[in-house]
């Protein structure tokens, strides 16, 4: 038995280590420059509830990934005392007030209360950190979520796969021939007997060109951006506004984020300038003069209904995992944990069901 592992996003490094420390040799097939990695460009919020939408727990599907978040809010605390890094806690959600906002924010608020989540109500003037230029009317305090350093992680999981033995191959996959069959782009085949596909937003061009008999939704591009910028004043907490949210470091503070989805990538220009008017507008002034250090692009791997596609495909051996979009930071603990079951033969987590890789999608975008 030996997995093969098409990507070196945190969904492909961290299965590949479970994988690895059940005892199957891998190997890890992904470009050490990580193009248009969506995993360091995130902010790494560690958010199940922070990211809820309007009537999303309407649908088993909505309340599956809120339940599967809420796992892997659990599993981060482990998972970074593992790897070394230090995680987080403490997020602020602020309600805008437009309608929008006030409905997401009564949506979030129900939800924490329905899932008896621990939180509490402030005052917007009470948030530290928070000078905004147009205030929000309503605040809310999630206990448990947080936020990590995304770099120090794909950094740490480097690391632990040297450990656990995972074989490192530099270059890109060109076509799956099968599930235990894979040429690169310089025409060599790397052998095994099974197959994840973890390659983010590049799923479907990789997938049209292996002609495998599947019919798997296509993954778009959710292009984005974070900043990094010098600490303008004192932030502690993660901070959450109007499209616009906050991440502070010791030495830094991540801001975020732009998000344009297309068929094929592009720049995306101005994104410092954009995030920086929004986070001082919704957050805090003194942003908007703040030194940027860094600007990270990334591609959301993003299916048309908004959902994942993580599972087993009906080419024996051969598993995916794309469509993560805006979360699959926080959720790869728990993904990673099922994966490598389904790459040793055994039963996954049933909550994964609605987002079989073969799926029908219909809807648009949430
Ligand atoms: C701006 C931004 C902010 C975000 N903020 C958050 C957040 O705060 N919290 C959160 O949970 N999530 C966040 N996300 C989403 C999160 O980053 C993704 O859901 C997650 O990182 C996806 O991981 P992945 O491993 O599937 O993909 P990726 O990280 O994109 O990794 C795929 C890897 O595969 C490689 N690759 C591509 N094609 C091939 C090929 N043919 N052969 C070999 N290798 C290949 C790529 O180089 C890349 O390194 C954010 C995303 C963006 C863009």
């Amino acid at each position: 038995m030996k997995t093969i592992v098409v990507g070196n996003g945190i969904l492909g490094q961290l299965t590949a280590l479970r994988v690895a420390q059940a005892g199957t040799p891998v190997t890890m097939i992904g470009d050490p420059e990580r193009a248009g990695s969506a995993t360091l460009a995130a902010a790494a919020m560690l958010a199940a509830f922070g990211e809820i939408d309007a009537g999303v727990l309407a649908s088993d599907a909505g309340r599956m990934k809120l339940e599967i978040g809420i796992s892997a809010t659990r599993e981060w605390g482990p998972l970074a005392a593992e790897l070394g890094v230090p995680l987080h806690t403490g997020t602020f959600v602020l309600d805008a007030g437009g309608l929008d906002d006030t409905v997401r924010f009564d949506a979030l608020v129900a939800a924490l209360v329905e899932y008896e989540e621990p939180h509490a109500l402030v005052k917007p003037a009470q948030v530290p950190g928070y000078a905004p230029l147009r205030p929000a009317r309503r605040a809310l305090r999630l206990v448990r979520e947080g936020w990590i350093d995304p770099r120090a992680v794909v950094a740490a999981l480097d690391t632990a796969l040297a450990a656990a033995g995972v074989e490192r191959i530099a270059g890109s996959a060109a076509r799956v021939l099968g599930a235990g069959a894979i040429e690169l782009a310089d025409g060599r085949v790397i052998e095994g007997t099974h197959c994840l596909l973890a390659n983010g937003a590049r799923l479907t061009s990789l997938l049209t060109a292996s002609a495998l008999p599947l019919r798997v939704p296509v993954v778009l591009y959710g292009v984005g951006s974070t900043i990094e910028v010098a600490s303008a004043s004192t932030h502690t907490a993660c901070l959450r506004g109007r499209g616009t949210y906050l991440a502070p470091h010791a030495d830094r503070i991540v801001l975020g984020a732009t998000n344009v989805v297309v068929a094929e990538p592009v720049d995306d220009a101005g994104a410092a300038a954009k995030i920086l008017d929004t986070a001082a507008t919704h957050l805090d002034h003194h942003l908007a003069d703040a030194q940027v250090l860094r600007v990270t692009t990334g591609w959301r791997p993003t299916t048309a209904d908004g959902y994942p596609l993580i599972g087993a495909t009906s080419v024996p051996g051969l598993v995916i995992a794309s469509g993560t979009r805006r979360d699959g930071f926080h959720l790869a603990p728990v993904i990673a944990e099922h994966l490598a079951r389904l790459l040793h033969g055994e039963r996954g987590d049933p909550r994964f069901r609605p987002f079989s890789p073969e799926r029908e999608v219909q809807s648009p975008p949430r």
